[in-house]
């Protein structure tokens, strides 16, 4: 029996485009991956996907600036015109198809009415509402009235982007237009958020394998984010992380350390604060990532983060509402100063390391009978400089970035 008899619509789709039994196979593993699970769920991926049916997507994009799409465009494993034709089948994207007026209109209402309840609807760019929603119109409707239509029926909704997500950059500050995003207008619906400007493809992607092969959205936190791609601090993840764990900070920039790749905490990085999987899913068919390319991490992925994460050049401060998910759902804390308390104990943490290490190398030179006398914690302590000196006596005499990490770091404006 011909391969293709015996699989899904979705899987003969991607033969009939010419897409190859190993480009498939990476792709899943890719996918397993992206959705932080271990390998050994690939080949139930596999199996999912070769008998999975082609979802329909309706993708709305309303106050933006569709930086959503761009990184759509680009997406990789497999290519968007796979994702777009076979994976997606985005029936309706209003940069995308080559429909437009009346007969776009048409294919949605197309999609709605021959999917009932079986379609999913991808909102990009967040939703005027002041004014009776005018600041955004298609089509002679605004786009408030559309995404509550459409929202109602779809099996899930995908708020992708940072504007989609809580209002964005339209929302900052006193923005006029009354700017919210999907999870206020229509909070009854069930929503994924994959916040981010703009948000990461993969993610995207990774979100309907999930439904796909298990039967259902993946896990989120409260703030309606997948845990796979939001579940984790960036600081943790950081190819950077071990400078920071050194000392060897970007002090300005174009200085020794920005050229030796060193952490940009001090830079403005928010990192420390910050829930995403860039480091690890990154951009541009994975070569890169902000923090990679050499400029700090600015918060993209949480709620407020034009007003809660700016300046974004200088260095964390303990800012009211602050990353307040954060605490919420990692630590179990209501205090909203906890990532930044999270960043002095981790300074202090790694301070204190450095001391024990830089005591016990000074214990170990001194005389047998010595080192039993400086063994009790009183006169460790009192051990002339090994409280006061020997952080700084046995670090290099480095540039200017070589600093070591201060109990108060994290706190200071
Ligand atoms: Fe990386 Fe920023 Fe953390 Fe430094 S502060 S380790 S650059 S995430």
């Amino acid at each position: 029996m011909p391969e293709q008899a015996t699989r899904g619509p979705l899987y003969r789709a991607l033969l009939e485009r010419g897409v190859s039994r190993r480009a498939f196979l990476r792709f899943s593993a890719a996918m397993t991956a992206a959705l932080a699970l271990p390998p050994a769920y690939v080949a139930q991926i596999v199996g999912a996907l070769e008998q999975a049916p082609r979802i329909p997507v309706i993708w709305r994009e309303g106050q933006d600036c569709a930086g959503n799409t761009e990184a759509f465009l680009r997406a990789s494993d497999p290519s968007v015109t796979e994702i777009l034709l076979d994976i997606l089948s985005v029936d309706y994207h209003e940069v995308l198809m080559a429909p437009s007026g009346l007969a776009a209109e048409a294919s949605m209402l197309s999609t709605m009415e021959s999917f009932p309840d079986g379609y999913i609807l991808v909102i990009e760019g967040s939703i005027p509402t002041a004014e009776g929603g005018v600041y955004c119109t298609i089509g002679g409707r605004t786009f408030e009235s559309i995404v509550r239509e459409v929202a109602e029926h779809a099996l899930a909704v995908i708020a992708v982007g940072s504007c989609a997500f809580d209002g964005g950059l339209p929302a900052a500050g006193a923005g006029p237009t009354g700017a919210v995003g999907v999870q206020a207008l229509v909070p009854g619906a069930r929503i994924i958020n994959l916040p981010g400007c703009p948000m990461n493809p993969a993610n995207l992607t990774a979100t309907i394998v999930h439904y796909l092969t298990f039967g259902r959205l993946p896990a989120t936190d409260t703030a309606n984010r997948p845990y796979f791609a939001y579940g984790k601090l960036i600081h943790d993840q950081c190819e950077r992380r071990s400078h920071f764990e050194r000392g060897e900070f970007v002090l300005s920039w174009n200085d020794e350390g920005s050229r030796k790749a060193w952490c940009l905490y001090k830079m403005g990085c928010k990192g420390p604060a910050t829930l995403a999987n860039c480091p690890t899913i990154r951009f541009n068919e994975g070569t890169n990532w902000p923090v990679k390319a050499g400029h700090g991490c600015v918060g993209c992925t949480m709620s407020g983060f034009w007003d809660q994460m700016s300046p974004f050049y200088r260095r964390l401060p303990a800012t009211p509402g602050f990353a307040s998910d954060v605490t919420a759902d990692q630590l179990g804390v209501g205090l909203v100063a906890v990532v930044a308390g999270l960043t002095v104990a981790h300074g202090a943490a790694s301070y204190a390391r450095r001391r024990r290490a830089v005591a016990r190398e000074r214990m170990a030179a001194l005389p047998a009978g010595a080192a039993a006398t400086a063994e009790t914690p009183a006169a460790t302590a009192e051990t002339p400089g090994v409280r006061d000196g020997p952080v700084d006596a046995a670090a290099p005499a480095g540039p200017e970035g070589h600093e070591k990490p201060e109990p108060t770091e994290g706190t200071d404006a």
